[in-house]
């Protein structure tokens, strides 16, 4: 990695010349009258088309003078794992998913930078179809597990902008969000009983980890997915772009190598190992079960002395369901005991990893803690998972040089927020927006690459650290953890 670093000034696209400005024809104000309008604006599309056709003319060009065929992918293993998914997946959804996914591609006008996405989770999958509905068609996602997994699980708020953008690549908001509520309602507890409440807005809708993956993946080309893909190391190559390696011993040449592989990324330990994750004290306990109290159909905050127990519906194939989070402090030994590794390394414990203690805890503190109706919530969950709180220090950069080429980090890769902020899912979305207007700008209007990704940079580090700083704000104020 120090031959990464030493490599600062090198350009992503030293390999091609920029083609040149296109020269535009331009048109004067509209006419005031509405027959002069309506000719003017019949031109100013035609000059519009033409100008894309121009562009796109140059794109031609420059896809002929650096074309490469692409890598093969992935051990015979890797291979036979990630075709059975597609084969499973597609079988059940087939002639819905050809549409989805015509309808998120786009012709490729920037055809010739060619991005490897590593991670396959939200972020991942969000930043490929931005970038495919943008015109780049060489986008590759490369995730380490053979079939959706999540890392987090449950119930996600997503905010207006995040759901706008997803709207932006074809993902109706109907599509992810079942119970549309926006209301939270926060239930201070004393006792085991409702001590007052208060209401107040969520700006945006709950979905969940599984809806939102399942609408991301099912648009993206069968070919750009590979599952079962985990990235192991990253250098520059003979002719100066990112190579990066996969467990098994494939590898796939990239001009830009995107890191969306989350808490334990290994993009961040490559590029930016002086950042560790620190156990913030207390684990966000999960679980889900098959039905749901009539009533509960808003964001539902109880809020007892020191912890706090959240409820939302969810939507099942057998009906409607519930989705809780109970957040309890917990010190590092309490989580070996329980969940049998560390909390930073076993950063996502799976349902089959919750041991008969874990659960056996946890049921007696909804029983000390709670009222009786949410404790019973809790008693009848058979399937649990649990999320340790990490902290991690801000971010200075999210820009990197290897060889000729770049690497980004974003999303949780780039920083692990906490999950009271609400912004781990929502900062991914923003950051791969933004990655992707810098990019096709850079290509579409021949913007400098290096002052395009600086902006972006810049842009998108203060808001991470805002919300890596509200996060112990919160915890604090909540009674959890170490702070
Ligand atoms: C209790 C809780 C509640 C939350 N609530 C909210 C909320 O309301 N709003 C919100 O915005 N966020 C929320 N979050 C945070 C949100 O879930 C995460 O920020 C989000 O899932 C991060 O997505 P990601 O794609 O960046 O990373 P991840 O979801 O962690 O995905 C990373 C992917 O990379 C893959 N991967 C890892 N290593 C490799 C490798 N070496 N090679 C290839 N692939 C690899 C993994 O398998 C995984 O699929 C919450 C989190 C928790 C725990």
């Amino acid at each position: 990695m120090q031959e990464l670093r030493r490599r600062e000034n090198a350009s992503l696209d030293e390999r091609v010349a920029d083609p040149p400005a296109p020269r535009l024809q331009t048109l004067g104000p509209p006419p005031a009258d509405t027959a002069g309008r309506q000719a003017w604006q019949a031109q100013a599309l035609l000059l519009e088309q033409a100008r894309a056709a121009s562009l796109a003319g140059d794109q031609v060009a420059l896809r002929t003078a650096t074309a490469e065929p692409p890598e093969v992918f992935g051990s015979q293993e890797d291979r036979a794992a990630a075709h059975a998914w597609s084969v499973d997946r597609d079988a059940a959804e087939a002639p819905a998913d050809d549409a989805l996914r015509d309808a998120a591609a786009s012709p490729g006008t920037h055809a010739g930078l060619s991005v490897a996405i590593i991670g396959g989770s939200i972020t991942g999958p969000v930043l490929s179809l931005l970038f495919r509905q943008a015109g780049f068609d060489d986008i590759h996602v490369y995730e380490a597990t053979p079939t959706a997994t999540p890392q987090a699980g449950g119930v996600i708020g997503l905010d207006h902008v995040s759901l706008g953008v997803l709207d932006t690549i074809g993902i109706p908001q109907e599509e992810i969000v079942p119970f549309p509520s926006e209301r939270v309602i926060s239930i201070k507890i004393a006792d085991r009983r409702e001590a007052g409440r208060v209401q107040t807005l969520y700006p945006g809708r709950n979905t969940t980890w599984t809806l939102a993956h399942h609408a991301l993946t099912r648009r993206l080309p069968e070919h750009a997915l590979h599952t079962g893909a985990r990235l192991v190391d990253l250098e520059p190559g003979p002719d100066g772009r990112p190579v990066l390696r996969f467990q098994g011993g494939s590898s796939a040449t990239a001009d830009l190598a995107a890191f969306a592989d989350g808490r334990t990324s290994t993009g961040r330990r490559l590029l930016d190992p002086d950042r560790p994750l620190r156990y913030a004290g207390y684990v966000a306990h999960r679980g889900q079960l098959d039905d749901c109290p009539a009533d509960l159909r808003d964001f539902r905050r109880y809020e007892p002395n020191g912890t706090q127990f959240t409820a939302f519906p969810i939507r099942h194939a057998g009906g409607v369901g519930t989705d809780w989070t109970f957040y309890l402090s917990a010190s590092a030994e309490q989580f070996r005991a329980h969940f049998g590794a560390d909390p930073t390394t076993r950063t996502f414990v799976a349902p089959h990893q919750i041991s008969d203690a874990a659960r056996a805890y946890v049921d007696a503190k909804a029983t000390e803690l709670l009222p009786p109706s949410a404790a019973d919530l809790v008693h009848r969950t058979t399937t649990r998972m649990a999320v340790p709180v990490l902290d991690i220090a801000p971010p200075t950069r999210m820009v990197y040089p290897v060889g000729a080429g770049r690497a980004v980090l974003l999303g949780d890769a780039l920083a692990p927020v906490r999950p009271h902020t609400g912004r781990g899912g929502n900062n991914g979305i923003d950051q791969a927006a933004g990655l992707v207007i810098a990019l096709a700008q850079h290509r579409r209007h021949h913007a400098d690459l290096d002052a395009a990704l600086a902006a972006w940079q810049a842009r998108y580090l203060p808001m991470v650290a805002q919300s890596l700083q509200l996060g112990p704000q919160l915890g604090h104020a909540i009674g959890l953890g170490d702070d």
